[in-house]
């Protein structure tokens, strides 16, 4: 006979996952610019790293570029956002040359990061970044300081390696979205080597990376598999994959769309763990779990950890402007 019984298979699905406040923040702040202001609404870069938004926000009029100079002249009137990763100083700097208007949509946990940059830069310590090479957000927080005032480590190796000028004026931050167990290991080595290194009352890493990973690792042990929905360039994303194996996934990878997934990986599967990164919109969650269903007698198992209240608030230009949800 053509019937097949669908094996059984138990979804572990983590939360806190998914969109934290400064992502959601961010889209709201592209779609009440395009409300408020009509289309089209640049943003400068992936207002935050995925397709499945950014193709969202194109629908509705939002046109993405890498740097302001393809913001064609006939638009300037038409703001400009900047993306949650933050921004070097010269972005405004070079939008205020070119008399752009644009709206900041820098996490206000990013911010932060870079006002603490700048506090150690102004009480005369070199600064030490730990953070990964060639992020966007590395290179906003690099770029809040003059060139030189920052070093950037990125792993305990590093940490060896690095000479500085002056070992007992150093102060270090972090970027928001590093694996907490690995900063810890940066960090213990950092104050090993510089014991006057002036650190702040804690790593920088944000709230959402950390619930997040520590879901994923309550969750992993007993997985058979591991998803992520996150894109390829999203650190919190990324991180997430490498918690799981290492917390006891027997494998774990990134997933964007359910079209990835390969479904002959599956045989002998009975536990899926399943989250999302910060930048990973639920509807693809959703998808995944639809997925597994049409394939599996799949049974979702909510795997919560701790509730998220974190809520920001948009910029001032926008408050008065009313977000309809859809
Ligand atoms: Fe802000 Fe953290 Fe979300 Fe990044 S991951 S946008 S720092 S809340």
């Amino acid at each position: 006979s053509l019937t097949t019984v669908k094996q059984p298979l138990t979804i572990r699905l983590c939360g806190p996952r998914g969109f934290c406040a400064g992502v959601d923040r961010a889209i709201q702040i592209v779609v009440l610019a395009l409300k408020e202001f009509g289309a089209p609404v640049y943003v400068r870069h992936e207002i935050v790293h995925n397709r499945y938004v950014v193709e969202g926000l194109e629908a509705k009029g939002a046109i993405f570029v890498e740097e302001l100079d393809e913001i064609p002249p006939e638009h300037r009137k038409q703001p400009v956002v900047f993306s949650a990763h933050g921004v070097p100083k010269s972005v405004p700097a070079d939008a205020e040359s070119r008399n752009l208007f644009y709206l900041d949509a820098t996490c206000p946990l990013v911010s932060k990061v870079h006002k603490q940059a700048m506090r150690h830069n102004r009480l005369g310590r070199h600064v030490v970044l730990i953070g990964h090479a060639g992020h966007p957000e590395v290179i906003g927080t690099m770029g809040q300081l003059p060139e030189g005032t920052v070093s950037l480590i990125e792993t305990i190796e590093d940490v060896d390696a690095y000479e500085p000028a002056d070992p007992d004026n150093l102060g270090f931050v972090t970027q928001t979205t590093l694996s907490v167990d690995d900063t810890a290991g940066v960090i213990k080595r950092l104050h090993e080597r510089f014991p006057n290194l002036t650190a702040p009352a804690a790593d920088s890493i944000c709230y959402a990376t950390t619930n997040r990973q520590e879901a994923v690792k309550q969750a992993a042990p007993g997985c058979d598999l591991f998803l992520i929905v996150g894109a390829p360039n999203s650190s919190n994303s990324k991180r997430l994959v490498e918690v799981a194996s290492r917390a006891g996934a027997k494998a774990s990878f990134l997933v964007q769309r359910a079209a990835e997934i390969d479904w002959s990986q599956m045989d002998g599967v009975r536990t899926v763990g399943l989250s999302a990164g910060a930048s990973a919109p639920e509807v693809i969650v959703n998808e995944i779990i639809e997925a597994f269903r049409e394939r599996f007698d799949a049974r979702v198992e909510l795997a919560d950890t701790v509730e998220e209240n974190e809520n920001f608030l948009v910029n001032r230009e926008l408050r008065h402007v009313p977000l309809t949800t859809s």
